[in-house]
């Protein structure tokens, strides 16, 4: 099948894949994003008070107000997205007086997730919330299928759940635009690709720590939810305040996995951005070994490449032959069997029997190109809308058994870039291995 055959193949038969689609879960993370939108403005203020330079690498997470603006050079000088943690809580109340709480929307890979298949219309998602509070619930949409786990075990709806006050967390999202500039050292950057730079405030979720009750009730609907996405990782600590240590959280939820697994549940793992070494290390070592599934971008490829000795800056570029190198490493160590890449341009598919989810993944793209070109989260409906936008990278096309590199459509004028990952990764993930 040629490339525009493929995209037209998989709008005609769309339906049929959502019709054969169980149920999906995801976790662990929904939260209240705070989105700036014109941030750039601000920063070049912030930028010329000070003497700083652009880094060529961002800092670890943000301890002051110097990490703060470096992740943000970074991530505007370069195009790309960046999330980091914000540490101190004097540093997250410097920021909160500049920039306010911006525009609360609901954010966090989880709930990212849950609304992409939820408005894409896949039948029934349930989505994992915590902490159960009103300032959180109240902005999931009142969607047919979309389901959660309350506090006492019951399945519920997401806006429904409220179990008490208050919420200490918030995830700032600063959005820039490609071609603007600012002074750095009297020196003018432009921005090459509009993009988003993120900072995080969650001491609550930071543990990864899945409630009680949900780990008791949910390994029960394995039949109802036969796939779960799991995310979030990039929000964990090296050590906590209590001296907890990442390695011991995360062995905590490999018991969890591991009886999901016994009960023939598939797991996929959204890598997103965990800049902290140790975390991405202990992600390595222990929870991906439970995974079916990973899904990333090129920078969370770089990095993750780097931990198992094969950093190659070519993975940044989304050069192919070192992508497919470095995802070839990563399998052997873990085990993992899928392994879905995205970058602008194309995604890479390796898998047995990577040819057969063809239709899958040119669905997600489209939804991607939807989604990014109008703002709107797509419905299956959607997608022939956006078969006239162009592909750039025609010439990757590639379907084999066991690796399939999909050309992507792309708008050249996005209106949105928040989310965008999330929505490829789920919904090619839960679109595999229908029959
Ligand atoms: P992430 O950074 O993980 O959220 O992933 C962003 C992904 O969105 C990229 O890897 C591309 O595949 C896709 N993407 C980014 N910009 C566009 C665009 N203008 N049109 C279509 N897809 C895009």
């Amino acid at each position: 099948m040629r490339l525009e055959e493929t995209y037209r193949e998989a709008i005609k038969k769309i339906e049929d894949l959502l019709q054969g689609a169980g149920g999906i879960a995801l976790g662990f993370h929904s939260v209240v994003d705070g989105l700036v939108e014109r941030s750039t403005p601000v920063f070049r203020e912030l930028v010329e008070k000070v003497n700083i330079n652009v880094p060529s690498d961002p800092p670890l997470s943000i301890s002051s107000r110097e990490d703060f603006l470096k992740g943000f050079l970074y991530s505007f000088s370069e195009g790309k997205a960046l999330q980091l943690m914000i540490d101190s809580q004097k540093v997250k109340e410097w920021i909160e007086s500049i920039f306010g709480s911006g525009v609360k929307k609901l954010g966090g890979t989880s709930a990212n997730m849950a609304l992409a298949l939820a408005y894409f219309g896949f039948r029934d998602v349930l989505v994992y919330i915590y902490p159960q509070v009103e300032d959180l619930s109240s902005l999931f949409p009142k969607l047919e299928n979309l389901w959660t786990i309350d506090m006492d075990g019951n399945l519920s709806r997401p806006w429904k759940v409220n179990f008490g006050k208050g919420l200490d967390a918030i995830h700032w999202i600063f959005e820039f635009k490609e071609g603007e500039s600012l002074k750095v050292g009297g020196v003018e950057v432009v921005c090459p690709r509009s993009n988003r730079y993120i900072a995080s405030w969650n001491p609550v979720n930071s543990k990864l720590k899945v409630f009680e009750t949900f780990k008791e009730v949910f390994p029960n609907l394995f039949r109802r939810y036969g796939k779960f996405i799991i995310a979030g990782f990039h929000i964990m600590r090296d050590e906590y305040p209590d001296g907890e240590t990442v390695e011991e959280r995360m062995e905590e939820l490999s018991e969890f996995l591991k009886q999901l697994k016994q009960r023939g549940v598939k797991i996929h793992i959204e890598l997103a951005s965990i800049r902290r070494n140790r975390v991405r290390r202990a992600l390595l070592e222990t929870v991906m070994k439970h995974a079916d599934s990973v899904g990333m971008n090129e920078m969370e490829l770089f990095w993750i490449a780097g931990d198992m000795d094969v950093s190659d800056e070519k993975i940044k570029k989304g050069e192919a032959v070192a992508v497919e190198k470095a995802i070839q490493k990563l399998m052997e160590r873990t085990g993992v069997g899928r392994v879905h890449f995205h970058t602008l341009g194309y995604y890479m598919l390796v898998k047995e029997g990577a040819d057969g989810e063809l239709l899958g993944l040119a669905s997600a793209a489209l939804a991607a190109a939807y989604l990014a070109h109008t703002g709107r989260r797509p419905h299956f409906k959607d997608l022939e809308k956006v078969l006239n936008l162009p592909v750039v990278k025609e010439n990757l096309f590639r379907v084999e058994k066991d690796a399939v590199i999909l050309p992507t459509k792309i708008s050249p004028n996005p209106k949105r870039t928040v989310g965008l990952g999330d929505t490829i990764s789920s919904i090619a993930f839960a679109l595999s291995d229908i029959s």
